[in-house]
């Protein structure tokens, strides 16, 4: 191939000329993106508000499927439901919280029971060891009461970032992002909140869910991947933001009819 002759005269001085006829080849350091600099993503804003008005049409009051009866009955649901259904975790936990909802009563019920009570739910020795643990930690460090901050949360036993923030999210209303599978999913598949890890899509999307869709936004986009925007295989069909998605697995681009589901599907 052929090589430049000389580069194209720019405004230099005389004693600069010399190096002035050398072809450029390198990228000059200063343009490489900083990586802090945030991921180019293939939606507008106003796409995105698009997204999440649509979503709370769909599902004007979304609500977890996980039953409990106050915050503790909540961690300890959040914590049973690791690689379990939501279906599942509540068979097991309608019956024990039914003689256990505080922590109290649940270090006096016992590890042996605990167990028998979640055992048709998968890792229940090690969950039923955690529950028992938990409780005793808040009952010996937080009076009996369910913290509300992330870092006192993850001090408990079997609780970690995904559960803590869904706990502060469903028991005290305060607005994080839990990302779970179907919203690693969704952040990745729809090119919308891209990351390697959770932590990433949480990131990715905090800094790009419209402030007013925030509180719900976790679960529209639980819902919207357990009942629409499927693992195997997406049923875009069905889907009320399939004109906006920019998915490639995306199968079609006539969004479904907008109108409210249920809350909660179980
Ligand atoms: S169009 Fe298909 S791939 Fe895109 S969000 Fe909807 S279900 Fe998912």
């Amino acid at each position: 191939m052929e090589k430049p002759k000389s580069p194209k005269p720019a405004k230099m001085s005389l004693a600069s000329s010399a190096a002035a006829k050398k072809p450029a080849r390198t990228k000059p350091a200063a343009r490489k993106k900083p990586a802090t600099r945030r991921r180019k993503i293939p939606y507008t804003p106003e796409e995105i508000r698009e997204i999440f008005r649509r979503f709370s049409v769909q599902r004007p009051e979304p609500k977890g499927e996980l039953e409990h009866v106050n915050p503790f009955t909540l961690v300890v649901a959040v914590a049973l439901s690791a690689q379990a259904t939501d279906a599942g975790v509540n068979k097991a936990t309608r019956a024990l919280f039914a003689v256990a909802d505080t922590p109290e009563k649940m270090l006096a019920l016992g590890e042996d029971k605990v167990r028998d009570y979640i055992k048709t739910i998968g890792l229940y020795r090690n969950k039923a060891k955690n529950v028992i643990a938990l409780s005793q930690k808040l009952v010996d460090e937080f009076g009996g009461e369910v913290p509300r901050t992330e870092a006192e949360l993850v001090t408990l036993p079997g609780v970690g970032r995904k559960t803590a923030n869904v706990v502060m999210s469903m028991a005290f209303g305060v607005p994080t992002l839990a990302v779970d599978t179907h919203v690693f999913r969704i952040g990745n598949r729809l090119k919308i909140a891209p990351g390697k890890t959770p932590d990433e899509v949480e990131q990715a999307f905090l800094k790009i869910i419209p402030e007013d869709y925030l509180f719900h936004a976790h679960h529209w986009l639980i819902l919207h991947g357990r009942y629409c925007c499927k693992a195997r295989k997406p049923e875009c069909e069905r889907c009320v933001i399939a004109d906006i998605c920019k998915s490639p697995e995306k199968t079609t681009d006539v969004p479904a009819p907008l109108v409210e589901l249920p809350a909660q599907i179980v």
